[in-house]
């Protein structure tokens, strides 16, 4: 079976923003698709850019017997009228040749297929499993297959996920991505391309305005199903740093420490790495652990140091666990980067003030800041929408959230440059950054780096979008 892969673009209208990641999911689905012996094209119209003629074009000079929409949080605003153009321009091939596919929850799944007509049916749970059995199944009858949504006359027929394997997913086909055209930020890069790997899918944890929530439950899969991915990327795309993209490293301590013991004998020689976790998820144990195994950089989601704002959010994080871990990150000679929001529903312009002043005392590294941004079903009380849907420029996608103590967009996206400002243009820590590079192993490649990250810096310090 042809089989064309679908990332929809994000939006129709110039100016394209850059992906900052690639479409991971997507090259699961694809790797485990050409694995059942289908062929594949994968088209990720959000690095593309085409416009609307140029991706009915490209999907239907495939041929294709099914086209996959794969649903990603780049692409969260559904394009039905791009779905439908694509349908139309495939159907006199196969009837019903459109379906979604996600790693969404049911519900998800089905508010997805309610939003999006020209979807004849939406594979959900973990998409690459479900895609490879209606690949399978089609042209025949697919209502018995395991986490579908089916669109027929009499409305949409729902079936439950089925037991999968996790550690039997393969690894990405990433040599249908364009990797080099990605914007991975210069903390997870430090010489030159990197390879995202997936350890564990999902998070545990409640935070109101993660994407995360949209997804089924977390899931981890072996150290071992782990290393061989990490062994194969390495051997196949000659690379030598990968990001651990896991939304939180280290929710299962016992399995990071195993991971971190094992990788330097059983992974790929030299491997850097990089990841982002929860300050209340390390310790400095874990910390040394992590670096000792190759692990140069850690994000820590904070996102404020205003307890009254953490609980709001949902986030159940103890802020006296972020100095702490920052600290202990460093010791272990780990690059800490900091990541905050401005306009969490229980903060305030001089919340967010006190938390730079915080966050610049326990001297990260990097720092990055957003305005929150959310689906127009999650305004917590007290809060309202003060954008319509939009992206790119703060990076996710999403109405922009203000609480009652902020007077409004304007005023967000102030304090998120003056923060850019604070804490990137302070002579002591243009002045530090500068003094690391005397003594670094690979001076021109960190020059680089950092002229790369200043550049993002200033941009974002001005208001205008990184990359
Ligand atoms: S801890 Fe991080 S990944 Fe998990 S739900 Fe909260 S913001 Fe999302």
């Amino acid at each position: 079976m042809r089989i064309h892969l679908l990332c929809p673009p994000a939006t129709l209208q110039a100016p394209h923003v850059a992906p900052r990641h690639a479409p991971h999911h997507a090259a699961i689905v694809a790797a485990a698709l050409r694995e059942a012996g289908h062929t594949v094209q994968l088209a990720d119209e959000h690095l593309l850019g085409r416009d609307l003629g140029q991706v009915v074009a490209a999907a239907r000079a495939f041929a294709p017997d099914l086209v996959l929409f794969v649903h990603s949080d780049y692409n969260r605003k559904l394009h039905d009228d791009v779905l439908r153009a694509v349908s139309q321009a495939v159907a006199d091939r196969v009837p019903a040749p459109l379906w979604g596919v996600a790693r969404l929850d049911r519900s998800h799944a089905l508010a997805a297929m309610e939003a999006l007509p020209a979807l004849d049916g939406f594979v959900y749970g973990e998409p690459e499993f479900g895609a490879v059995a209606l690949a399978a199944a089609l042209p025949g009858a697919v209502d018995a297959l395991p986490a579908t949504i089916l669109r027929c006359d009499e409305g949409l027929v729902v079936t439950d996920p089925g037991p999968v394997d996790f550690n039997a997913s393969p690894t990405p086909a990433w040599d249908l991505v364009d990797m080099e055209h990605y914007g991975f930020m210069p903390h997870q890069s430090p010489d030159g391309l990197v390879y995202p790997v997936l350890a564990s899918r999902g998070c545990p944890f409640p935070c109101f305005y993660c994407e995360v929530r949209l997804r089924p439950n977390y899931i981890a899969r072996s150290v071992d199903a782990v290393l061989a991915e990490l062994n194969e990327v390495a051997a196949r795309y000659d690379v030598g740093t990968v990001f651990l993209a896991d939304p939180t490293f280290a929710v299962k301590r016992e399995w990071a420490m195993e991971f971190c013991r094992r990788l330097p004998a059983e992974g790929p020689p030299g491997l850097r790495w990089s990841c982002m976790s929860r300050t209340d998820r390390v310790d400095a144990e874990l910390l040394q652990a992590m670096a000792d195994a190759g692990c140069f950089s850690v994000l820590f989601g904070v996102e404020s140091l205003n307890p009254a704002a953490l609980e709001a959010a949902s986030k159940a994080l103890d802020v006296t666990t972020v100095g702490p871990a920052v600290r202990a990150a460093k010791e272990a000679g780990l690059e800490v980067i900091v990541s905050l929001m401005i306009g969490l529903p229980g903060d305030s312009p001089e919340g967010v003030q006190r938390s730079l002043d915080q966050l610049i005392a326990m001297e990260p590294d990097f720092a990055q800041f957003f305005v929150v941004q959310v689906g127009a079903d999650d305004v917590p009380e007290g809060t309202r929408l003060v954008s319509d849907w939009e992206g790119g420029k703060h990076e996710f996608w999403g109405h922009m959230l203000a609480p009652e103590a902020f007077e409004g967009r304007d005023q967000l996206e102030a304090l998120r440059r003056l923060a850019f400002r604070r804490f990137y243009l302070r002579p002591g820590y243009v002045r530090s950054r500068l003094g690391r590079l005397a003594g670094a192993r690979d001076r021109r490649a960190q020059v680089r780096r950092l002229a790369k990250g200043g550049l993002i810096a200033v941009k974002m310090a001005a208001g205008r979008a990184g990359r």
